[in-house]
């Protein structure tokens, strides 16, 4: 029998103020997988991820983590359900250091993990402890930001664009990062334009058009769908 999703999407709809963005998106995520969210621009994928942890304050259906139905909850109360959010622009602080971002956030559920678990994970921040979130490198700053919602204790993890704008070599260490993240048994939904790394990673992708899912490709699929994929993205 197939394993209760950790996460279960049905029917979410999402406002801006009067702007109708999301017209019932539906997707789910099973414990430990890796999914992505792929679509054009302005697609609705960043609207997707903000509505799961409640930052989009207008929204309606069904958002179902962990058996609890969250779409009525303030993201602070999602948030210490264990859903972390990362979001493009990184939300790190840049006048703090690496550390003091580490011991920024409050840990909010029992497993969230240690400063030191962290530097085990990313060796390259610990050689960075004492720099300003500033002085870090595009990839350093990533590594951070997905450092600071592992301190919350978060199992499912939404990132939203983690590799935008980094060298390919720093996204194959993100690349890395997540599949040892997906082997400790965390659950990531992943935003994503970089085709290649999403192909990489990703167990499933969910495409989205006009705010709504309207195809699953699993990945080992992927190759025998690439036309009707670059049809949906417009490539
Ligand atoms: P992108 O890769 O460009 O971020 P996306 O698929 O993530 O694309 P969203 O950012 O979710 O798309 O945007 C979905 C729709 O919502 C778009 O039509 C966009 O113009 C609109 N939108 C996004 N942010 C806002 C906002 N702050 N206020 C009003 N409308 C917004």
């Amino acid at each position: 029998a197939a394993t209760a999703p950790l996460l279960s999407v049905r029917g979410l709809n999402a406002w801006y103020g009067e702007g109708h963005v999301l017209h019932g998106i539906d997707f789910d995520v099973a414990p430990g997988e890796v999914v992505t969210l792929l679509g054009r621009n302005g697609a609705g994928k960043t609207t997707t991820l903000k509505s799961i942890i409640g930052i989009m304050r207008k929204r309606t259906g069904s958002v179902v983590f962990d058996g609890v139905e969250t779409v009525r909850m303030p993201s602070r109360t999602i948030a210490r359900l264990g859903i972390g959010y990362c979001p493009e622009e990184r939300g790190i602080f840049s006048s703090l250091s690496v550390e003091e971002n580490l011991l920024l956030p409050p840990q909010v559920r029992p497993g969230g993990l240690s400063v030191e678990q962290i530097f085990e994970l990313f060796p390259n921040l610990r050689e960075r402890l004492a720099s300003q979130g500033t002085k870090l490198s595009g990839g350093e700053q990533q590594m951070l930001a997905i450092g600071r919602i592992l301190r919350t204790g978060a199992r499912l993890l939404l990132l939203d664009e983690p590799t935008e704008g980094l060298a390919p070599v720093i996204v194959d260490d993100i690349g890395r990062t997540i599949a040892r993240l997906k082997s400790e048994g965390f659950t990531i939904v992943l935003v994503e334009q970089n085709f290649r790394f999403a192909s990489r990673v990703a167990d499933r992708h969910y495409v989205v058009e006009q705010g709504r899912v309207v195809d699953m490709i699993p990945n080992a699929e992927l190759d025998a769908n690439i036309d009707k994929l670059h049809a949906y993205l417009g490539v």
